[in-house]
Order: structure tokens, then C-alpha cells, then sequence
């Protein structure tokens, strides 16, 4: 059993000063420090410091990790140049080695930011096997949480795709790993893949990208003479527990679907303002009452920096900053917690007994009064800025320790370099053969 001491604790609802919170896999005790008797135990003090839950990113892509730096010819005038030019070179040339690699160095990356649970939506040249690689990477060895996918697509072998995702949905650890059905996106799955995937899948709801791009909706339009949601509802597979990712391009009528089927959407500002794609009217969605939740689709790895750039890409999207409230964001920010602690069947997001021992100490000197009222706003405009955590347990057991990681984590990340300039290789060999 550990027991931090001397603890600030703040997890998006309330916030407590001077408590001690005693854990092992479970948050066993929470109390004030005048209730604190030790218990032989090992016991770390915080000196004031915010103890907060580990955060979870409501969408994201592991396999992005080797994208970082890598050099092609790169001149997109339309968002299937972007995926034809960059992304689908990069996942075709991943294999199983590469698979695991990159989730080690993201497990590190994502641990150092304080993220604990990820859903992941993955793709890779690999198919068979590649979410229990990624699982193994990042679950059995980096000690987090992971919902995985595989983004099935006309551009793989269906079928592998399907087997893939009912395989890893059946070796699903509850409380450690789960999964959806992972699909690309409308532009990428024909009529007759989303037929056979309504059939294959189960009950298992489906992991989306939708309506990213104006072209979606477009495509959508001319091929099958309708809108990308009405378009996956025919067949079946707008579901409660389902997650749609962006839905910026969405009219009011999808919306309203989504509204009705029980969908949640997760929303990724970060990823949408890089790409040029237009931001979703979140606003919207929220006075609808559908569940939205946060990723970073790759891009971050830091919840902690998407929690702020919702708040500055809806602050710009509304041409103000009282639109979108700073109870919309934590909304947001909740429901993220709900979603992945229902997807994974284990308590996520508060400091309470019973709750998981996913912990992020940070060292925080406010500068100014800190209430339960105001609290959230000190997360937003001060401790986001830069969310490096000195401490983070995930699952109970110690990720990094005063600002450093874990043996284990350390150990399996370093492969990333030689494994990236690997495919790197791959990717430019290719580009001369063309
Ligand atoms: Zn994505």
C-alpha cells in the first residue's frame, strides 16, 4: 500500500487541501491529514502539491508516434493527399516490431504527460497481431489503459480486419483493456464493407472517423447520395457506446441522429486546427445533450494541452470567450472520464475509495486563490500550460518518480529511434520505386 501525503487533491469536481489518499490497484483512503496515521507503508509527500487523477485521451493514434520528423514529399491539396501522402505511407510500412516499438515510446510519452488510459484507433501494414502488440506494449508492459481498434478500411483485407478486431474484443481484460470495432472513415469503406461489418461485428460498437473533412461529407454525397451519418445509420451502425471522432462537418439532421441513436463523438481541436479542417460546433452538440469526449488524435499525447486548446479553438470558432463555457469544457472533460470508464468497466476520473489508483502529483504554486468554484480554471489558464507531473501511478504502481520514468518504460522506448528510421527506409525505398 502507498500513501501520499500532504496532498492537494483536485479531480475536476471537487477540491480538497491538506488529505493523505492511501492506495494499492484501488484507492483504499482518502482523509485530512488530521485523520493520517502511518502504516508502515511506503509514503510520499507531496508538500502541498496537486494530486489529481491520471487523465484520459478519448481518442488517439499510437501509430502517429513515428511521424514525428520524418521526411516525404508533402504537398496536400485536399485531405486524401494529406492520408495518400503521409499517413497511409507511414501505417502501410508498420510490421509487428514497429507496432510494439512505437507504443512503448508513446507509453512513455503518454505516462510522462500524465495520461493514463488511451483509446486508441490503430492502423498498421501488420494486421493480425497488431493490437496485441499494441497491448502488450502498452498495458502488460507500461502499466496503462487501452481501449484498441483496427481502423478497418477498403484499403486492407476486410475480412483480416474484422477477425482482428473480434480477436483482441475477446481477450479483453476488464478494467485493463477493451475494445470498439475500429472503422476509417466513410470516404475509405464502400457499401458492401459497411454491410459486411454490420453483419460481422457483433455487438461491438464502432470506433469512427466522421465528417473530419468537408470532402467526407462531399464524397459521401456524390457516391451514395446522402450524408456521411445518415449513411453509416443505414447500415445499422449508429449505437449507444459507439464513438463518431470530429463530426466538424455535420448539419443539424446528423446531429440530430447522433442525438437520438446514443452516440458519443469525441472531438480532437488540436488535430482539426493542424489539419485545416474547420472546428466542430461543440456548443451545439452539448445543448443537444450528446456525450462529446477529448482526443488528440495523435497529435499531442497530453490531455492536459487538448483540455486548453478546446478552450482556445472554441473561444476563436464563437469570436469570444463566454460562448463556450468554462462548465461546457469541464462537461467535456467529465464525460470523457464516463466514457472510457464504461468502455473499460473500472472507475476513472475521481479521488475517492474505490476509484482506480491512476494519480498525477504536480508540483503547483498558485498564484492567486484557489476554491472549488475557481479550481478548473487554475487547470485551464495555469497548470495545462505545461502538465509535466513529478509523479504518475497507473494502475497503483509507479510510473515516474519525481520526474522520472520507470526502468521498465525506459528500457522498451529506447527501440523506438532505430526501429523508426527503419520504416523510415521503408517508406523512402517505396517512394523510388514509384
Ligand atoms: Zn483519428
Amino acid at each position: 500500500m502507498t500513501t501520499i501525503v500532504n496532498a492537494t487533491l483536485y479531480d475536476f469536481v471537487t477540491y480538497r487541501e491538506h488529505r493523505y489518499v492511501r492506495f494499492d490497484g484501488v484507492i483504499r483512503e482518502v482523509g485530512p491529514m488530521s485523520e493520517y496515521r502511518p502504516d508502515g507503508g511506503e509514503t510520499v509527500d507531496l508538500r502541498g502539491g496537486w494530486l489529481m487523477p491520471g487523465l484520459v485521451l478519448g481518442h488517439t493514434h499510437v501509430y502517429s508516434a513515428f511521424a514525428r520528423g520524418m521526411g516525404v514529399p508533402f504537398s496536400p491539396k485536399s485531405f486524401q493527399d494529406l492520408l495518400d501522402q503521409l499517413w497511409w505511407k507511414l501505417d502501410q510500412n508498420l510490421d509487428i516490431p514497429a507496432v510494439r516499438a512505437s507504443g512503448a515510446a508513446m507509453a512513455l510519452d503518454y505516462l510522462q504527460n500524465g495520461v493514463t488510459t488511451i483509446l486508441d484507433h490503430h492502423a498498421s501494414g501488420a494486421v493480425a497481431g497488431s493490437l496485441q502488440a499494441l497491448r502488450e506494449a502498452i498495458v502488460d508492459g507500461a502499466g496503462m489503459r487501452a481501449a484498441c481498434c483496427f481502423e478497418t478500411s477498403d484499403r486492407f483485407d476486410v475480412s483480416a480486419c474484422v477477425s482482428e478486431n473480434l480477436a483482441f474484443a475477446k481477450a479483453a481484460v476488464p478494467g485493463r483493456s477493451a475494445a470498439l470495432f475500429g472503422l476509417h472513415a466513410s470516404m475509405s469503406l464502400s457499401d458492401d464493407t459497411l454491410a459486411l461489418v454490420s453483419e460481422a461485428k457483433d455487438d461491438l460498437p464502432v470506433h469512427v472517423h466522421a465528417a473530419e473533412s468537408a470532402e467526407d461529407e462531399d464524397l459521401s454525397m456524390k457516391r451514395y447520395g446522402c450524408r456521411v451519418i445518415e449513411r453509416f445509420d443505414r447500415f445499422g451502425l449508429l449505437e449507444p457506446g459507439s464513438l463518431y471522432v470530429h463530426c466538424v462537418h455535420c448539419d443539424d439532421a446528423e446531429l440530430a441522429l447522433l442525438k437520438a441513436r446514443g452516440v458519443t463523438v469525441a472531438v480532437n481541436p488540436s488535430s482539426n486546427m493542424n489539419n485545416g479542417v474547420g472546428l466542430p460546433d461543440v456548443k451545439k452538440m452539448l445543448d443537444l445533450g450528446i456525450p462529446v469526449i477529448l482526443g488528440d488524435d495523435g497529435l499531442s499525447a497530453s490531455a492536459a494541452v487538448e483540455i486548453r486548446n478546446l478552450r482556445l479553438a472554441m473561444n476563436h470558432r464563437y469570436g469570444g470567450p463566454t460562448v463556450f463555457t468554462m462548465e461546457d469544457q469541464r462537461k467535456v472533460v467529465l464525460e470523457t472520464y464516463r466514457f472510457a470508464s464504461a468502455l473499460l468497466k473500472v472507475g476513472l476520473g475521481r479521488i475517492e475509495p474505490g476509484y482506480a489508483a491512476d494519480l498525477a502529483a504536480l508540483d503547483y504554486a498558485a498564484p492567486t486563490p484557489v476554491t472549488e468554484t475557481n479550481a478548473f480554471g487554475h487547470f485551464v489558464f495555469g497548470l495545462s500550460q505545461s502538465f509535466r507531473p513529478r509523479h504518475v501511478y497507473a494502475n497503483g504502481v509507479a510510473a515516474i518518480t519525481d520526474y522520472v520514468p520507470a526502468a521498465r518504460l525506459v528500457g522498451p522506448a529506447a527501440q523506438s529511434v532505430a526501429s523508426a528510421a527503419a520504416v523510415w527506409n521503408r517508406v523512402a525505398r517505396e517512394g523510388k520505386k514509384r
